[in-house]
């Protein structure tokens, strides 16, 4: 994709006119790479949606560019002064909201509904909110055609882990519950102003259609299963859910299939097979 030139200020100048600096408590680094920039708006408007919604546009680099690409683009930054800030300095978009809130409280359903329901989601977050606000999407329905997400690699690595690694877990099975991942690029901590200390991942999601993703009902019972066998990683699959009763509650009635899976640790068993565990007790729960 060609993008008309837009000229936008390095962050450390655009902040200096106000006499600003970036805020460390909201992971304030900015993405000073063009090419990067324009990697991840190609990514997310690819087969776009009428609508982006941008969590955390910052000093707004990726949004002009999406400005560029969408019918309308919704971004939704924490801090006030720079969501005013963002309104003002790119006002000749009459296609651009910009909302003052935290992503993590915003009602998306209210956003679908005041929108679209015909939307894509981007967003380069700090790491104590980026999984909630991912989540809080991936659990909305109806639900984005895809949601480009940036993470620290080792956030990245766990949300893309296979099963016998040791960033395979709870946060890996329970986004393959509900989408599938893919890794789209990495991005050097020297691309960001001020630089992280850490390297950074760009991620795509794809929501998965309902016949394919864990109910909301097991999703519960799932994440209750996740927690007790991963706090117990190196125990066996059985004497990991021993203690909570999970293990009696799924084979009271001697169901087969857990007889191969008891003396397997947590960590070498596949997401199918925790969705099945969550199916058996969902079962139990509605009785005979
Ligand atoms: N997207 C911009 C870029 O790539 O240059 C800024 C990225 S910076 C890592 C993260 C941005 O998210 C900051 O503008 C920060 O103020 C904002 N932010 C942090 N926590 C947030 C939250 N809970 N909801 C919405 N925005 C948030």
């Amino acid at each position: 994709m060609t993008y008309r030139p837009v000229h936008l200020l390095h962050p450390k100048k655009i902040l200096q006119k106000s006499n600003r600096y970036p805020r460390r408590s909201l992971g304030q680094n900015f993405l000073v790479n063009k090419g990067i920039l324009e990697k991840i708006a190609d990514a997310v408007s690819e087969n776009q949606s009428s609508t982006v919604f941008e969590v955390g546009p910052g000093l707004g680099h990726l949004t002009v560019l999406l400005c560029e690409l969408y019918h309308n683009v919704v971004a939704i930054e924490k801090d006030d002064l720079l969501a005013k800030d963002l309104q003002e300095r790119l006002k000749e978009y009459d296609n651009l909201t910009v909302i003052s809130q935290d992503g993590i409280n915003i009602s998306i359903e209210d956003l679908i509904h005041k929108f679209t329901p015909d939307y894509d989601v981007v967003g380069n977050l700090p790491f104590y909110c980026a999984t909630e606000i991912l989540f809080n999407f991936l659990e909305t329905e109806p639900s984005a055609q895809k949601i480009i997400f940036m993470f620290q690699r080792e956030v990245a690595a766990r949300l893309v882990a296979k099963a016998g690694t040791k960033e395979y877990g709870a946060l890996t099975i329970a986004c393959d519950a509900i989408a599938d991942v893919k890794p789209l690029f990495k991005i050097k901590a020297g691309s960001f102003y001020p630089k992280p200390e850490v390297d950074a991942e760009v991620l795509c999601f794809k929501p998965k259609s309902e016949k394919d993703r864990v109910t909301p009902k097991n999703r519960v019972l799932l994440r209750k299963i996740l927690r007790a066998a991963f706090s117990a990683r190196r125990k066996t699959l059985k004497n990991a859910l021993k203690n909570s009763g999970i293990w009696d509650d799924l084979t009271n009635d001697r169901c087969e299939c857990f007889s191969e899976l008891e003396k397997i640790r947590p960590d070498a068993i596949k997401p199918s097979d925790y969705f099945m565990m969550a199916e058996v007790l969902a079962g139990k729960q509605q009785g005979p």
